[in-house]
């Protein structure tokens, strides 16, 4: 017997013998010094008085039996409650319970409130988590789509993209154009200022695009040291425009890469090319704004090409 149940069992007994055992043994006592007779005379005098008072009492005393059964049963009930929440409280709560004390009820709505905070602290922490876990995916996203180095999209997300702007470009009948990039011998760089340099000029050039860039276009390493930049709502005319601007900017700007006193100079050639219906697909773009590179190239670097295919008058 736990010692829940040996203060149940006191507890039933105190309240059974305050309630049914006094006021019986009080009824005893009038009937046995002849005060019953005197309260109750008729009652008392009769064969069928007497025979009453004898139910009564009996049923006085089966009555108070049931009520005791009652009264153990539900207090029972209240205590293996009690009982199991105090087992499963010291699971879920790190508290010390031994320092609970007062009855049942008591406990019962110390244990419940504890659990309550403790689901509360829970719940707080799993909104962090859940938060944590948005961050991290957020940062995942972002991982699979971008060049760890210069921050541009890398490969795989360009060309994805070039094929969404193909078809809204071929849907909608918008204009779209792209522009390959690439750095004039920056082997020679490298060779020169060392390939950890060599990195910053390509963080550098990044930046420099970024800047004669609009928040609309899609600028991406596609290589490592060639540069896609997709331009939607862009003729070529304009596109053309935005390439001389960033040819311009990375040939004024003084890379220091070297540590020399005299600021190294990189060029870049530009191949740009204008999106026309009969362009098949991304790839077929891109390939164009390519052979547009090498011909840039070929003219000798640091400028820019259009591609062959946009020689129409109306472009
Ligand atoms: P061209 O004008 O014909 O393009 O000459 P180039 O020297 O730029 O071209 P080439 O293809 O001969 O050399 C490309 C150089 O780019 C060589 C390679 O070391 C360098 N490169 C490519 N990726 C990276 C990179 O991630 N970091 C650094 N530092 N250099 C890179
Ligand atoms: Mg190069
Ligand atoms: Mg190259």
């Amino acid at each position: 017997m736990s010692i829940y149940q040996k203060r149940l069992k006191s507890k039933i007994w105190i309240a059974y013998t305050l309630l049914s055992v006094i006021p019986l043994l009080f009824m005893v006592y009038l009937a046995s010094n002849d005060s019953l007779s005197s309260l109750l005379p008729r009652l008392n005098q009769s064969f069928a008085g007497r025979i009453t008072l004898l139910l009564g009492g009996g049923g006085l005393i089966v009555m108070s039996l049931a009520g005791l059964m009652l009264l153990y049963r539900s207090v029972s009930s209240i205590v293996q409650l009690a009982e199991q929440t105090e087992q499963s409280y010291s699971r879920v709560v790190r508290d010390d319970i031994k320092l609970v004390t007062g009855n049942e009820v008591e406990k019962l709505s110390h244990y419940f409130t504890g659990v309550f905070q403790e689901l509360q602290h829970k719940m707080e922490e799993a909104d962090k988590y859940a938060r944590e876990l948005a961050e991290a995916n957020k940062k995942l996203v972002r991982l699979a789509m971008k060049d760890g180095l210069t921050d541009l999209y890398n490969q795989a997300y360009i060309k994805e993209r070039i094929e969404q702007e193909i078809s809204r470009a071929r849907q909608f009948n918008h204009q779209l154009s792209v522009i390959m990039m690439d750095i004039d011998d920056f082997k020679n760089y490298n060779d020169t200022c060392g390939h950890l340099s060599g990195d910053e000029g390509l963080q550098q050039i990044a930046r420099l695009i970024m800047n004669h860039i609009r928040p609309v276009d899609v600028p991406a390493r596609y290589g490592g040291e060639e540069f896609l930049i997709i331009l939607p709502e862009t003729n070529s005319r304009e596109s053309h425009q935005m390439a001389e601007n960033i040819r311009k900017a990375i040939q004024s700007y003084p890379f220091r890469g070297c540590n020399a006193k005299e600021p190294f100079h990189l060029t870049v050639s530009l191949g740009v090319c204008y999106y026309s219906p009969e362009v098949k697909d991304g790839t077929e773009l891109i390939r164009y704004a390519d052979t547009a590179l090498y011909e840039a190239k070929r003219k000798g670097k640091n400028c820019v090409a259009l591609s062959s295919r946009n020689n129409s008058p109306t472009l």
